[in-house]
Formats: structure tokens, sequence, C-alpha cells
């Protein structure tokens, strides 16, 4: 167990003792008064050296968060300012969203940073105003007009220690958005904060060494291709161990129709190695004719957290690819901020790809025309387009074994708006689903509490709190229910989820969609299934004395 991981009941008694707005507390106090504190367990650790030398980042350098000194550069003040300008100059959403928030509070309590420590600055309002407060202090002019919203500050070391605190204590989940009148997206303002941050060496290890290593190897770990193949051949034996059936995967087949590219944590990590094999079965199971790449063996972008230049760079490697192997279009696995960088900024950033296709499905001869600009298509509209045309076997008694709910990724869910294929499929793949509550999904979501590159060990005492809301409402479905599977469409969620669960809901496990679409698909050639991919039993269809492969 990790050492950050606090009791429950610590932290519990943490959040009644603490004083907090939720509970009316600090009325008599102004908003910039209220205390913060790096404490063990709250907060990410820098950048080691190294790893920013490598990308050429500035200021590397060994500091520690709870130092009080931070080692900043000669002009750090000057460097942040200019950087701010520069951006509020170049990005038009960035400058309206500072000035036109009407401070009615809507966005207040639906941050589950908010709702999970009760710290009035993860309120989304204030965590905007850490900044506004500067932005005002630089631009008189703005100060004039909001005059009455006072609190104008100068960029002092405090300063610049809390919006280190608080912009690592935002998901850039969106979710205050949605309830936001003005259209404020404090995830923007996040976005920016911590992008000009970078430029005097403030930043984590977490988000920057799989920076570096997509930058050098294509993918986050650091994978060299012949060890992800291997990693990929390993799971094509588990499958045909388990099903009897040989799935065919290509490497770096040029001519291939299709490029397929995934989060590396479904090629490595437990349990996206099981959503690797649904995939798999899947392609084999439609005949599909798809290469993978060795090179870009990442969908995940930690470049979005980073810099828009780094996004970039490590974005223009699919293209790159698609281009250099000469497929027609690109399908991209379950990932969160893969596809909110996709979806929103791939066309923008590297295309147009005209060298590509409008995608159309081989199977079923469906157009994706929401995918005609980027060239690719998400596999949940793929894969649910495919079951519309009855072109998949499937047989969902398969997880009778499994009592489900489905967690909307924030990125995919408020990115892209993608809600209702996930669950067409669910219902399609599995008897038993429940929905949590209302006003915990689709649009509303509440965010897993380690996305956007916090989800650090290191971490873990912020994670838990943040996750809280999400963890609390697949606590009602548990009860309700008796559901004991989260599924999610996305490799963070498959990563973070399941400590999270194991810390307010023991008993839930995480999967992936397509984990259950391979569990129910009927090969061609299997033998008898009895187990699902994990190597579970499968309810009701045990083996039996007599029974032949
Ligand atoms: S974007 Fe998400 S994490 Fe950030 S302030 Fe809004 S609700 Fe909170
Ligand atoms: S909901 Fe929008 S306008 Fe209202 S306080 Fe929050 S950011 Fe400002």
């Amino acid at each position: 167990m990790s050492k950050y991981l606090p009791k429950q009941a610590d932290l519990i008694k943490e959040f009644e003792e603490k004083p907090s707005p939720l509970k009316g507390d600090y009325a008599d106090r102004e908003w910039w008064e209220m205390p913060y504190e790096f404490r063990e367990g709250n907060f990410c650790f820098p950048a080691k050296p190294e790893v920013i030398e490598e990308l050429g980042f500035p200021n590397p350098r060994k500091w520690a968060v709870t130092d009080d000194d931070w080692k900043l550069p000669d002009g750090w003040q000057k460097t942040l300012m200019d950087g701010m300008r520069e951006r509020i100059k170049k990005y038009r959403s960035l400058k309206l969203y500072l000035d036109s928030c009407v401070r009615c509070g809507a966005c207040a309590d639906k941050c589950h940073f908010f709702l999970g420590t009760g710290d009035p600055k993860n309120m989304p309002v204030l965590r905007a105003e850490l900044v506004r407060s500067v932005y005002r202090g630089d631009f008189p002019m703005v100060e004039k007009i909001l005059k009455g919203f006072a609190g104008s500050r100068k960029l002092t070391t405090e300063v610049l220690k809390e919006w280190f605190m608080y912009f690592y204590q935002c998901t850039e989940c969106r979710r205050c958005s949605v309830f936001c009148p003005m259209g404020i997206d404090t995830a923007e303002i996040t976005i920016m904060v911590r992008e000009i941050l970078q430029l005097i060496g403030l930043n984590n290890n977490w988000i920057l060494a799989p920076v570096a290593n997509c930058n050098r190897t294509g993918n986050h770990l650091g994978i060299e291709p012949h060890t992800f193949v291997q990693n990929i051949e390993s799971l094509v034996d588990d499958i045909e161990e388990l099903t009897g059936v040989t799935v065919n995967p290509t490497f770096n087949r040029k001519g291939a129709e299709i490029l397929f590219i995934t989060p590396s944590g479904d090629v490595f990590g437990d349990p996206g190695v099981y959503t690797m094999m649904g995939y798999l079965l899947l392609f084999e199971h439609i005949g599909l004719d798809y290469t993978i790449s060795t090179y870009a063996s990442e969908g995940g972008n930690f470049g979005f957290f980073t810099s828009n230049d780094m996004m970039k760079k490590l974005n223009a490697k699919m293209y790159h690819e698609a281009e250099r192997l000469g497929v027609k279009w690109i399908l991209g696995g379950e990932c969160g901020h893969m596809w909110r960088v996709v979806h929103q900024y791939m066309s923008t950033m590297n295309g147009p790809a005209d060298f590509l296709q409008e995608p159309v499905s081989p199977v079923t001869g469906t157009k994706f025309a929401n995918a005609k600009v980027t060239k690719m298509v998400h596999i949940a509209e793929f894969t649910a387009d495919l079951i519309h045309h009855n072109k998949l076997k499937l047989d969902p008694k398969r997880n009778d074994h499994l009592r489900t709910t489905f967690h909307d990724s924030c990125n995919v869910a408020r990115g892209m708006g993608m809600f209702e294929e996930p669950r067409y499929i669910l219902n399609k793949v599995c008897n038993s689903f429940h929905e949590m509550p209302e006003n915990t999904i689709r649009e509303q979501t509440f965010c897993c509490g380690s996305g956007s590159g916090i989800n650090a060990e290191e971490n873990m005492a912020m994670r838990m709190k943040g996750g809280f809301p999400r963890a609390n409402a697949v606590r009602h479905v548990r009860e309700k229910h008796k559901v004991d599977s989260l599924v999610t469409i996305c490799a963070i969620d498959r990563a973070s989820l399941p400590p999270l669960m194991r810390y307010w809901n023991p008993g839930v496990s995480v999967y992936g969609l397509h984990e259950l679409v391979g569990n129910a698909l009927v090969m061609e050639g299997e033998k008898k299934r009895t187990e699902d991919l994990r190597e579970n039993p499968m309810t009701g269809i045990e083996e039996k004395e007599g029974d032949v492969d």
C-alpha cells in the first residue's frame, strides 16, 4: 500500500474538522486570506533535472515543493507576466474567460476537488481568481472596469506557490464549464497557467517523464519498438490459450487499410491489457485490414498538459505514420486526453490530412461523417456501428458474472460529446448495466480525480479526495444494484480508478469497454469459453465433465 495513502478514518476526520465554506466557515474572511499548505500526499514531485534537460525546457534543477526556496530564475516575475500577456493576446478565449466572470457562484460547488477537500480555492471561480487577481493588477483598464471585485495582487512568491498548488489540483475536466452561464472554461485557464509555469521550470515529473519518453520512443513508457511488439505478441498467446483462436496483428505494414492507435497503457498496464485483447479479438472477428505502428505507439498525449507546442509535436506522429504507411484512415482506441486532442485540436494543429480518406467502415459501409476532417474514428463509434448492423456474433451471457455501471470519461463525454455509443455497446455485451445518478454521468460526469497528469503515487491523498464524488456515485449503485464492475473508455481511468475503488468501494473492479466486448464475442473456431479475459470464471457456463475443446 502506498505510504501516501491516508487512512480513510483520518481523511474523513480531517474533512470534518477543517473549516470550509461548505459548512459556512470563512464568512468573515477575504478569499486571499484563506490558508494553503503543501503536505505529504497533496502534491506531485517536480520534474527531475535530467528530464527537463532532455526536453530542452528552462531551469533544470533539483528542488522540492516543500522547500522555501524553489530556485527560481532571475527575473521570473517578468518571464511569467510576459508569458501571460503573450497568451492573452494570442488566445481570444482566454481573455474572454478572464474578463467575463460575473461571480454568480454557479460553478462553486461543481468541482470534485472542492467537494472532496472543502478548500475554497478549489472552487473554480476562486481557482481562476488566483490568476485574475494578478491579471487585474497588470491591466489597469481591466481593474477599472471590474471595480468592486476587489483584490488585485502582485505576483509574489506566495501567489506563485498558490498557482502551483491549485492549478495542479485541477484536472482540466471542464465540469464547472457546464454550469457557467457565461461559458467560462476554467480548464483553459489551468492549461495556460501550467504552460507559463513551465517557462520558469515549475512542472511535475509524472507529466514530463512520459513526455520525454514519448518524444524519444513514441510512447509514455519509453518502450523500444521490439519490446512493444513482444508485449502485443504475448497478448496474442494469452488469447490463443484462453479461446483457442489465433489473432494476427501486423506491425508497420505498408498498405494496410487502417492504422490502429491506442494508449500504451493498453499494451503494458493492467487492466488495460485486457482491453487490448478485446480489440485484437474484435479485429480478428471482422477480418479487419489494419496495422499497428511501433513508432506512433501511444495515443495519449501528455504534451497537452505541458504546452501547446509539445502537444502539437507529440500528436504529429499519428499523421506522419499514417502517411508513411499509406493507410486510408486511423482508428483510435479507448483513451481520454488522446481524444480531446484529436477531436478538438489535431486537424488545425497538424492537419489537413489530405493524404487520408474520409473514413468508411469496410464492414458496414458507414461513412463516419464526423471524422471527415480528422480522418480518425473512435473505437466506440466503430463497434457500435458494427453491432447496429448485426455484424458481430455476441453472447452477453458471457458477462453475466459482472454487474456493471459506466463511468463517462471527462474528455470523451464533455470533450467530444460521446454519451450513447458506449452505453449502446455495453447494453449489447452484458445483461446487467446500471446507471449512476443523472447528475454524475454524461455531460455532468465526475472526474476520476487523477486526470491531466496528476496520477502520481505521491499525490495519493489528494487523488482520493478529488475522486470522492465519483466514488460516492459508484457506491450508490453498488448498494442499490450490487454493482461490482466499473466500465470506462479511458486509459487514465483504467489506471486511476482501481486505487480509488479499493479505497472507497472495495470489491468494485475496473474494466475497459472492449474487454467486455472481447468476453462476449463468439469467435469462429473457438474452444468452449468458461473464463473471461482475466481468467475469471463466467457464470453458468462452467466446464462440464465430458466437455471437449
Ligand atoms: S475544470 Fe474540473 S477540476 Fe478544474 S476547476 Fe473546473 S471542475 Fe474543477
Ligand atoms: S459560473 Fe461562471 S460566471 Fe459564475 S462564478 Fe463561476 S466562472 Fe464566474
